[in-house]
Parts: structure tokens; C-alpha cells; sequence
């Protein structure tokens, strides 16, 4: 993995909070944990408990201190990484090979607990295991899974999924990215966009279409292949710790022995993409959690007209506002990773849980950035990094809008993605 020398320097936020809010404690010490109202604890086995605590207390004590310094510099903190490899989450559900083989819900928890305090480290994560990794465990070859999983579930090796193109975000069905059969391998030609941790990433997970047969496969391409270049993609608004990098594919030879044998057609994307949007799905439930923790201590310690904010009705209306958005969501998490555990979950289900959470999330993270008033646009007052991170997830993974639609095709059995001006209404395959 390549890492970045240039962090030298990074680590304190750029602005010192006391000098806008004297009375504020310092944003390094993250809130503690105030959101769960329900007692949703109560629904988790202990493994689960103790592993949401773990990351809990793991992302409060190494990401929170660092972690505004890294997002104004849009870099990644690589020193974190082995830190990262200790709490056992990379490869989340996969059983074998090295990996954690956890619950979903344990696995979605933890992904939450991450994002609760810093949601670039989450997407790290989340494109590292739940779209790379289990790609490679749910339609590699047994070969392939003992030879890249064991180091990728250590994170001594990190690796990408590459599937959206500079004319194909929504549309990701239609890619252009070509494989054309050579003896012995394949050549790889096109284009990648918004790939996340391309630009250092070990292994990329590679979608391309066969100029043989018309249907989409996938590749496992070795950082340094000839051929091969990574762009990281610059002036982010979000998530701005993650490294999304432009990739060129010329002629990028990939051996025979690293093309995925499980992905015969586009379908075989969706068998990974229920599972991921599951995930995705708590990443705005955990940004959340963060936003209301922040707000929390905020308003009790920041006085107005002689009294706490937190003692003003509207205020008071604002938390419970999000506090009850965060409830629901949470049960909306969970029982969608029951499904997905009792074999009952369809698409629909994983996309309406994604859909659902970011749009309840949005509004959320808006009410927490009014309820700090101007220190509410600083990063370092938190609320303003994590409104700008969640903008970028209501977009990944399948827009709001996509997700909608897959539900909405389940549940009426029409599919709208093409308009009715484009003749008959075609199966998308999304
Ligand atoms: C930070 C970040 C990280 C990402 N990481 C990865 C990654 O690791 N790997 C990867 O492969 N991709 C990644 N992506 C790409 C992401 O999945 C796409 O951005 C997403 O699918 C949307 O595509 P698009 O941006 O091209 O938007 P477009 O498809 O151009 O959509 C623009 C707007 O039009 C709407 N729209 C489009 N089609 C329809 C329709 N049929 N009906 C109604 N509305 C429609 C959309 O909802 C949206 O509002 C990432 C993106 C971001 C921003």
C-alpha cells in the first residue's frame, strides 16, 4: 500500500474552539454516546454489544483527535490503519480465510460506531470489505479467496471496487469499459470515476464489459500493472479523508487466473450490492448518532440571554426532533439486518433501508448544524464536517432517487428508470 509521507504537521484542527467558544470542550474530546433512547442496545447479543463498544471507544480515542486536521487536508491518516486492523471488522460477515465471519447487525453496528465519529473512515471500511472483499468471497474462486483474503482481513493489504464511470453513475448497467480475451488473460480498456481508496489501494475489483459475449465481468487488477493509472480526485465537499481517484485503464493485462468466475453478467453485481446498501444503510444512522452527541453537549455548555440553548423550547423541539428520527432509524436498521439474516430480505428491502435513512439522516444533520448557529459551518465544531460527509452517501451506493426506484419496481412490478419518451419501459438492471 502506498502511504503518505506528507502528514507531517496534520493533526491539530486549524482553528483553536475556545477562541469562538470559550466555554466549549475541546472538539478532540468526542461527546459521550447519549442518542439511544430506546435502548436499542437491548436487541444486540453481547458479541454485538462488546464489539459496538470497541469501535466506540477506538474511534473516540484515535480518530477524534486527528481527525478535522486530515479532513481539511483531504488526506488519509495511513497510521491509523493498523490501528484499524485490531478491531477485527475488515471482511465483516465473510466466514474463513482470516476474516471476522461477524452477524450483519454486528457488522452494520460497528460501521455505525465509525461513522458516529468520523464517516470518511467508515467509507474506507465500507468500500475495503463490504463491496471489495465480499465481491471476491461471493463470486471468487476458491483460489482467489485464500490467496487475497487472508491480508485484505488484516488490512496489510487494502483494495477498491470499481464499477462507476465518468458516463455511467446511475446507469452503471451500460459501462463501457471493455475485457477482451488474449491468450492467456485479458485486456483491460476504459475508464473509472469516484473509485474509493484507488489512488493506494493494493487490489482494485474491476467491472468490464467482454467484448465476447456483451456481458459485464469482473477482475481483480494489481496496483502497478502496467497500464494502469489513478488520479485522486480533488476539492471534495465531503468525506474528504477518503481518496477517490480518476482511474485509465490501457491495455491493462489481467491473467486468467484473477478473472472473478462468479460474475457472469450485471445481475451478479446485485448479490453484493444487497448486502453493501444494508451496510450503507447505517452509515447516515451513525452520523447521525454523532450530530446529536455533538448538539447535546453543545447546547447544554453555550449560554444565550443568560440561559443554556438547551433550555429554549425551540431548541428543545429541534433534539427530540432528531432524537426521534435517530430511534426509528435504528429500528429500521435492525430489522432490515434480520431479514437479510432470516434469507427474507429482497433488494427492495436493502435499498428502501439506504433511501430511507439518508433522507431521515439529511434532515437531521440540517437541524444540528442550525442548533449550533455559526459554528455550525466550522469542521471543527463537527456538526458542519459530518452534514458536508453525509451529502456524498445520500448520492453513493445507488442515489436517493435509484433506491427509490428499486423499491418502487418491487413493489408495483413497473420499472421507471427509463423515461416513457425512450420508448417501452425496459428492466433496468440496477
Ligand atoms: C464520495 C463518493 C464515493 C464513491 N465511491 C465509489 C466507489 O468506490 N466505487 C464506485 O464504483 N462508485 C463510487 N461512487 C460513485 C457513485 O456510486 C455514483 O456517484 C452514483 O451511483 C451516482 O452516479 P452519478 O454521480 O453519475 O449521478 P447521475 O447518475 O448523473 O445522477 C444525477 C442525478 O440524476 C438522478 N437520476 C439519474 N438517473 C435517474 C433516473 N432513472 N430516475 C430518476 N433520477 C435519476 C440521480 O438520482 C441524481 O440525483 C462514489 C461517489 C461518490 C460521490
Amino acid at each position: 500500500m502506498a502511504t503518505d509521507s506528507s502528514n507531517r504537521g496534520i493533526g491539530l484542527p486549524p482553528l483553536d474552539i475556545s477562541a469562538a467558544f470559550p466555554q466549549a470542550t475541546p472538539a478532540s474530546i468526542f461527546p459521550p454516546s447519549v442518542s439511544d433512547y430506546y435502548q436499542f442496545d437491548d436487541l444486540l447479543n453481547d458479541e454485538e454489544k462488546a464489539l459496538r463498544k470497541k469501535v466506540q471507544a477506538f474511534m473516540e480515542k484515535e480518530v477524534a483527535p486527528i481527525m478535522t486536521g486530515y479532513w481539511e487536508k483531504a488526506e488519509f491518516p495511513f497510521h491509523v490503519i493498523p490501528k484499524l486492523a485490531e478491531l477485527g471488522i475488515a471482511g465483516g460477515t465473510v466466514k474463513g480465510y482470516g476474516c471476522p465471519g461477524l452477524s450483519i447487525t454486528g457488522s452494520a453496528v460497528a460501521l455505525a460506531e465509525m461513522a458516529r465519529v468520523d464517516a470518511s473512515c467508515s467509507t474506507f471500511i465500507l468500500v475495503h470489505s463490504s463491496l471489495a472483499m465480499l465481491t471476491i468471497a461471493l463470486c471468487g474462486s476458491e483460489e482467489q479467496k485464500q490467496k487475497y483474503l487472508p491480508s485484505l482481513a488484516k488490512l496489510q493489504t487494502v483494495a477498491c471496487w470499481a464499477l462507476t464511470e465518468p458516463d455511467y453513475g446511475s446507469d452503471a448497467s451500460s459501462l463501457r469499459t471493455t475485457a477482451t480475451k488474449v491468450s492467456g488473460g485479458w485486456l483491460i480498456d476504459g475508464q473509472k470515476r469516484w473509485i474509493g481508496n484507488s489512488t493506494f489501494a493494493d487490489i482494485l475489483v474491476v467491472f468490464a464489459r467482454n467484448t465476447n459475449t456483451n456481458q459485464i465481468n469482473g477482475f481483480i487488477v494489481k496496483n502497478g500493472s502496467a497500464g494502469l493509472e489513478a488520479t485522486k480526485i480533488e476539492n471534495k465537499i465531503g468525506l474528504r479523508m477518503v481518496q477517490n481517484g480518476d482511474i485509465l485503464f490501457n491495455r491493462v493485462f489481467v491473467p486468467d487466473e484473477d478473472m472473478l468466475p462468479g460474475i457472469k453478467s450485471f445481475q451478479d453485481t446485485s448479490k453484493v450490492l444487497a448486502v453493501s446498501r444494508v451496510m450503507v444503510t447505517w452509515q447516515p444512522i451513525g452520523i447521525s448518532m454523532g450530530v446529536f452527541d455533538i448538539c447535546h453537549r453543545y447546547l447544554k455548555e453555550r449560554k444565550q440571554f443568560g440561559a443554556p440553548l438547551a433550555a429554549f423550547q425551540l431548541n428543545q423541539e429541534k433534539l427530540v426532533r432528531m432524537l426521534g428520527n435517530i430511534q426509528a432509524m435504528l429500528l429500521v436498521g435492525w430489522r432490515l439486518c434480520k431479514l437479510y439474516e432470516s434469507g427474507k430480505m429482497t433488494p427492495g428491502h436493502a435499498s428502501l433501508g439506504k433511501a430511507w435513512t439518508s433522507l431521515k439522516a439529511r434532515e437531521t444533520v440540517s437541524l444540528g448544524r442550525e442548533l449550533l448557529g455559526g459554528n455550525g459551518i466550522l469542521a471543527d465544531f463537527l456538526v458542519a464536517k459530518a452534514f458536508c460527509d453525509l451529502e456524498p452517501i445520500y448520492s453513493y451506493e445507488g442515489t436517493y432517487d435509484i433506491n427509490s426506484l428499486v423499491t418502487a419496481r418491487e413493489i408495483t412490478g413497473i420499472a421507471s428508470f427509463k423515461p416513457a419518451m425512450l420508448g417501452k419501459s425496459t428492466r433496468s438492471r440496477l
